[in-house]
This record gives structure tokens, C-alpha cells and sequence, in this order.
């Protein structure tokens, strides 16, 4: 086989990869290799574990809505009603003995929520800190 140089026209015997003649390459170059992607283990658990469980998020919920109902009942729930304006009720609102006990079970249910909430974050933390840690083994 002759290979002709592209530049010169010479003809080169193949065994030759520059012209005899000028001294232009005869072989054409490879396109460069796409470069290698190093890919990281993605096996490999992170260092630290940044997702809450879900428990975790159910108690924050937890507390949550239990410390939203405290202060929505203690503060904001208003237990009286209209009433006529009178010698002896000259504001002309009176507290109401049904929505002052729908305020008590209001706040006693956002503690216990807001309790049940903590309990569960403490135990979901101290049993995630009994498991063996992910990362350790080889
Ligand atoms: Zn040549």
C-alpha cells in the first residue's frame, strides 16, 4: 500500500507516518477520547445524615400545631358573646361558659400534642443514636 501525502502528493510506503518528501503527517490523528468521568461511589452513605426521619418530622409537626393551638386558644379564642347593653353589663359582652371550656380543651389539647411531639423526637433521637453508625463498616 501507498499512502499519498495529503500535502505533496508523494507517495509514502505505509510503513512511514510522516512524508518522506516534506515531512507532513500521513496519519490522521484520532479525535481526542472524551475524557473519562470519574464517577464517586454512590454507595457510600454521607458523613452525616442531614434528612430528618420521618418521625422527626411528625413530632416537629407535632409541636407544632400543639404550640400554634396554645396560643390560638390562650390568646386569640375569644370566649364571649354579645349581649344587651345593660345597667349591670354595660360592655355589653359576656363570657361564655361553653367557649371558656372549648379554650380549656383547646390549650390542654395543643400541651399535649406539643408533649407527645417532644417525647417522640427524644426517642426517635436516642434510638437513632443506638444503631450502629452506616459509615463505620469498611
Ligand atoms: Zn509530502
Amino acid at each position: 500500500m501507498i499512502r499519498k501525502c495529503p500535502k505533496c502528493g508523494y507517495p509514502n510506503p505505509d510503513t512511514l507516518d510522516r512524508c518522506f518528501q516534506c515531512g507532513a503527517e500521513l496519519v490522521a490523528k484520532p479525535p481526542p477520547a472524551p475524557p473519562i468521568r470519574v464517577r464517586t461511589n454512590p454507595q457510600r452513605q454521607p458523613a452525616f445524615q442531614t434528612e430528618l426521619s420521618p418521625l422527626t418530622t411528625f413530632a416537629a409537626v407535632l409541636i407544632l400545631i400543639g404550640v400554634g393551638a396554645i396560643f390560638y386558644y390562650a390568646f386569640l379564642f375569644d370566649v364571649t358573646v354579645p349581649v344587651e347593653v345593660s345597667e349591670f353589663i354595660p360592655t355589653g359582652r359576656v363570657n361564655n361558659i361553653g367557649l371558656m371550656n372549648e379554650r380549656l380543651i383547646g390549650i390542654i389539647c395543643g400541651f399535649g400534642s406539643t408533649f407527645i411531639g417532644i417525647i417522640l423526637a427524644i426517642v426517635d433521637a436516642v434510638s437513632a443514636g443506638l444503631k450502629p453508625r452506616r459509615d463505620s463498616s469498611p
